[in-house]
């Protein structure tokens, strides 16, 4: 069994001493870290490195005596493959242990339907494996629509989609592909994305909202992300006489905030007043391209994205009256088009909350695009290296 086995967890402690708690250390410092004999640190290392996991780099001299050689996660050996879905698509990438993409591919969905969407995603992740020249962890990563179940990767149901009964997701994927599939919800991917490559160092406690055709997110606590419980910030009720939401409630943020709620806002208003929108005349009503008009300055574009500003800053306020977080990264499709929205949402947070409480708060816009979620289902399957390449100890 992994967990009492002692080479296996003297391993992964050091494969985190050297990724994540010091920086480029040499054997003595991880050695000193751990509370191990140099000689055992040196052994350790040394396995880490025959499997591909660590690389040293070049000797440098520190202080007086022999050189040391500091160690470094091997970028060139074991790539992840993440998979999500995103804005009628599956995004799929490939990264390396330090998370540099070297692959990207998106292949469109044409029909929505639960068969339909898993028969494109397993297609295209085994081309993938298939024609690539890395060497894969064997492991799916997966951001899925909908609410996901940690403990089973199921999709318990997606309410932008209309699928309300249970798709037992990693099962078929498992089943199908004879590969361990790590299924996680697509903002969530994208959340653990932006947590670790967005450059939030400083924040311990930081919330990721990501607002598309549904609306979900992901909760950090002291930087470590809240992935047992299946919490749905999506369906917060903002106002109990609201519009009905796919989930039967009325009002949640989803069904107020979501692009869905946005779309149908400027479809009504362009209804009822000639000239609305104008410049989208003869177009298809997008986010992306309410987003876009709305950053050009169209007052029309903004007052569209006004009305699902406050729905989200309700919820974000509420959330900052519970958690008491560091930071607010608003992402997802629409959160990353919209610098507007995302400006107009801080400010009504802030008339929301008291001033030491925005004061210690930023309110940011996502980093990571299209591929952020694809990314953080890679991610997740990085941050499962060693329980997905070894079973027992952890020689290759
Ligand atoms: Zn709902």
């Amino acid at each position: 069994m992994q967990n009492d086995d002692l080479e296996f967890l003297n391993c992964r402690n050091m494969l985190q001493a050297i990724e994540v708690d010091l920086e480029t250390p040499s054997r003595a410092q991880v050695a000193q870290h751990l509370g191990l004999s140099r000689t055992a640190a040196s052994a350790i290392a040394q396995k880490l490195i025959k499997a591909g996991l660590v690389t040293e780099l070049e000797s440098v001299r520190r202080g007086r005596g022999r050189p040391g050689t500091p160690l470094a996660l091997d970028g060139h050996t074991w790539h992840a493959l993440g998979s999500a879905f995103y804005s009628g698509a599956w995004n799929f990438v490939v990264i390396n242990l330090l998370g540099k993409v070297v692959e990207s591919r998106s292949i469109a969905i044409t029909a929505t339907d639960p068969s339909s969407v898993i028969d494109t995603l397993i297609t295209g992740l085994l081309s993938i494996k298939e024609s690539i020249p890395y060497k894969l962890i064997p492991g799916f990563g997966i951001g899925a629509p909908g609410l996901v179940d940690n403990r089973s990767g199921s999709i318990f149901r997606a309410d932008d989609l209309g699928w309300q009964t249970i798709i037992p997701l990693k099962e078929i994927i498992e089943t199908r592909t004879g590969i361990p599939a790590l299924v996680m919800n697509r903002y969530r991917a994208n959340g653990l994305a932006e947590i670790k490559f967005g450059n939030h160092n400083r924040s311990h406690n930081i919330i990721y909202l990501g607002i598309g055709t549904g609306i979900s997110g992901s909760i950090y606590l002291d930087q470590v992300l809240m992935n047992s419980t299946n919490y749905r910030l999506g369906h917060i009720v903002i106002d109990p006489h609201g519009p009905l939401c796919g989930c039967g409630q009325k009002g949640c943020l989803q069904a107020m905030a979501g692009e869905g709620a946005l779309i149908s806002y400027a479809e009504q208003r362009k209804a009822q007043e000639p000239g609305f929108l104008q410049k989208l005349d003869g177009q298809q009503i997008t986010g992306a391209a309410i987003a876009a008009l709305a950053g050009s300055g169209d007052q029309d574009a903004r007052s569209c994205l006004d009305q699902i500003a406050e729905p989200l800053a309700i919820a974000i306020a509420t959330l900052t009256n519970a958690i008491a977080p560091d930071e607010i990264i608003i992402g997802g499709p629409l959160g990353d088009l919209s610098s507007y929205l995302v400006d107009r949402v801080r400010t009504l947070v802030y008339d929301r909350i008291l001033d030491w409480q925005s004061a210690q708060m930023p309110i940011l816009k996502g980093s990571q695009g299209p591929f952020g979620p694809a990314i953080g289902a890679a991610t997740y399957v990085l941050n499962n290296k060693m329980e997905l390449l070894f079973t027992q100890g952890c020689s290759s």
